[in-house]
């Protein structure tokens, strides 16, 4: 019998590296040197996925990952196997590091982090205005497709709307869209516990009290940009949320050396692709979408959230000190009148106290 999840197919993240040139402020990434698979192990194993289930999306990440000197051929193996291939980068590495002609494919798109006006950005992305914008601008001039991507602080949430009018006005020269999207910052302490029984790559803490946006204020921010009418950048976010959309495709993701988890920011894990095979990997997926309970919650359904594996979407339910993910979504304004908002069964079960370290908001 085949599973509905199973006929929507897979989405897989490869953390390639933990390496960066950049020490931004709020990244969940521990810098610390470790195993990185090879590019012949990941082109056998995205072949492995691929010979058994349709992978709509892969995502290369990092650290950095245009750091590797072997992104050419990683990319060239996502591309082989996948619908779509995208590239994450803090642009804080020359776009010519990529190699001649990859950055042109259609199916691939370079996914550029940038958190708001000079200042802001510099103070949160460790002085990397100049050098991101070099990266976009190079990637414009030789035909890339681009999305740009910022992480939502309350050092930034104010001055969004502004800044992207002024990127507009700097893009308004090009032939085709760019595309824009937000995440909010996560609350590391909140995915701490989560993921397998075993460990992969920490995760880097930081304190997060304080500095995480209140619901409705990124709901808000959300509904503005859905609406609102750009020249060139075009608005590529289908939930206010920070999410990896696990209701919608199930997604497997990879630490540097293969510890594969379904939550790209748990940093526990549930083996490692070099001691199971894609197949193993995909009956642990199976079983655990079987039981997520996202596809019959009316904040799904109503299109407000596009599900959460964890059901913490990234650390705001623990951040925020809610009781669960449908709290969160009737917190900033969706409310289901379903009554119990609770954190639902299907989600993995948060060790007592865990998650919940994190300070109340002042104000709160
Ligand atoms: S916390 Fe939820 S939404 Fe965020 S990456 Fe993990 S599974 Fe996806
Ligand atoms: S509110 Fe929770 S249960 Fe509902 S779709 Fe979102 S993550 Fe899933």
């Amino acid at each position: 019998m085949t599973l509905d999840h199973q006929e929507r197919g897979l989405a897989l993240d490869l953390a390639l590296t933990a390496r960066c040139p950049l020490r931004c402020r709020f990244c969940t990434v521990e810098k610390r040197p470790g195993d990185e698979l090879p590019a012949e192990e990941w082109r056998r194993v995205l072949a492995a996925f691929a010979a058994v289930r349709r992978i709509r999306r892969i995502s290369l990440e990092g650290g950095e990952p245009l750091l590797r000197p072997d992104i050419a051929p990683i990319a060239g193996a996502g591309l082989a196997c996948a619908d779509r291939v995208k590239i994450v980068t803090g642009g804080g590495v020359p776009f010519e590091t990529l190699p001649e002609g990859l950055a042109r494919n259609p199916r691939l798109t370079l996914e550029v982090s940038v958190d708001g006006p000079r200042d802001r950005h510099d103070y949160l992305r460790d002085a990397s205005f100049e050098a991101a914008w070099a990266f976009i601008d190079a990637a414009r001039a030789q035909g890339a497709k681009l999305r740009l991507r910022s992480v939502l602080s309350t050092f930034n949430i104010g001055v969004l709307d502004e800044w992207l009018d002024a990127v507009d006005r700097h893009l308004a020269h090009l032939p085709s869209p760019v595309g824009y999207r937000f995440d909010t910052l996560i609350a590391p302490e909140a995915l701490e516990p989560l993921g397998g029984p075993h460990r992969r790559h920490p995760l880097r803490g930081y304190p997060s009290a304080g500095r995480v946006p209140p619901p409705e204020e990124v709901v808000a921010l959300y509904e503005r940009l859905r609406t609102r009418r750009f020249r060139r950048l075009r608005f590529e976010q289908t939930e206010p949320f920070r999410g990896c959309g696990a209701g919608r495709l199930p997604l497997v993701s990879f630490d540097p050396a293969g510890r594969f988890s379904f939550c790209c920011e748990a940093p526990r894990s549930f083996g490692a692709i070099r001691e199971v095979s894609a197949a193993a990997v995909l009956a642990i997926l199976d079983a655990q979408m079987s039981a997520l309970p996202c596809r019959s919650c009316a904040h799904f359904t109503a299109a407000r959230c596009d599900g959460c594996w964890t059901g913490q979407k990234c650390g705001m339910v623990g951040a925020w000190n809610l009781p669960g993910c449908r709290a969160l979504l009737d917190a900033a304004g969706g409310r289901t009148g379903a009554g119990d908002n609770r954190c639902r069964p299907g989600h993995p079960a948060i060790p007592p106290n865990a998650g919940r370290q994190v300070e109340s908001h002042p104000g709160t």
